[in-house]
């Protein structure tokens, strides 16, 4: 058994380190998925090479209550069939309150902008936390989810034409963009002192302070919608997650909802103990 998950982590580390790149341009919010060269022995947390273990097959975790009392709205649907799941499965969280960090303000080299920044990432936190139980954490280290005030670097930008996705009109463009955001993320084997070893992720998020106030909450909003689970875009743009930034930026919606709500359905390894072999 031991082999055979070394073989699969192994063989597969672009799952393990997929990045899914969130890009706003003046007028453009993509994303961009694309595969570092990574290998999992130079990840933080790596499968030991003495242990025995093997993934538990995929079961879906129980919905927190927030999300278990969201009612469907049948007449607005969702974008489900968008979404992409990792080859262990859905990317949704499992132990909650999911923990976020917020870049804060110390040492900000402009306070006002900083604060500015800060204000409107905690209102979208806020958004989401109606209905997925969510934490704001002082510790980077101890948070599922990173959320940094930067300029996202434009070396992403021509790593791939968002090929899981098929929505970057930009792709073949040879100029670099200014992006608002980026979004990526990582699974790894998680082993805590008390607690069972489970297959993990965690998300960073890089959100640009040099936007208004509505769009930096705007861009939280978006890039949080990936950070909960919500692996991919919507194609209307009356959706958080539509993958293009608008003029007056929508709401967290009955479809988005919807469709967070199918995903935390799904059966998934991920959050699942990794059982002794
Ligand atoms: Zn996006």
């Amino acid at each position: 058994m031991r082999k055979e998950l070394k073989r699969r982590l192994q063989s597969q580390p672009a799952l393990f380190f997929i990045i899914l790149i969130a890009c706003t341009a003046l007028l453009t919010l993509f994303v961009q998925a694309y595969f570092p060269a990574l290998s999992l022995e130079q990840s933080p947390v790596t499968v030991s090479e003495r242990s025995h273990e093997a993934l538990s097959p995929p079961q879906a975790h129980p919905l927190p209550s927030s999300l278990a009392q969201w009612q469907n709205s049948e007449d607005q649907g969702d974008y489900f069939s968008e979404i992409s799941p990792t080859e262990f499965g859905y990317l949704v969280w499992s132990q909650f309150p999911v923990k976020l960090f917020v870049e804060p303000l110390e040492n900000a080299p402009d306070p006002d902008r900083a604060h500015l920044w800060i204000d409107a990432v905690i209102q979208a936190v806020q958004e989401w936390n109606a209905y997925l139980p969510l934490e704001q954490v002082d510790s980077s280290e101890a948070a599922n989810i990173t959320i940094w005030r930067t300029v996202p670097p434009i070396e992403g930008f021509n790593r791939s034409a968002d090929a899981a996705e098929g929505t970057d009109q930009a792709g073949d463009t040879r100029l670099p963009r200014i992006r608002s955001a980026e979004t990526r993320y990582e699974l790894f084997v998680d082993r805590p002192a008390n607690a069972p070893t489970t297959l993990s992720h965690r998300f960073t998020i890089q959100l640009s302070p040099n936007q208004t106030a509505d769009y930096i909450k705007a861009t939280a909003r978006h890039e949080l919608g990936h950070a909960l689970g919500i692996w991919g875009h919507s194609l209307v743009e009356t959706d958080a997650l539509y993958f293009s930034q608008v003029r007056n930026p929508p709401p967290i919606s009955d479809r988005d909802m919807n469709t967070l709500k199918r995903i935390y359905e799904q059966p998934t390894q991920i959050g699942w103990e990794i059982l002794a072999g």
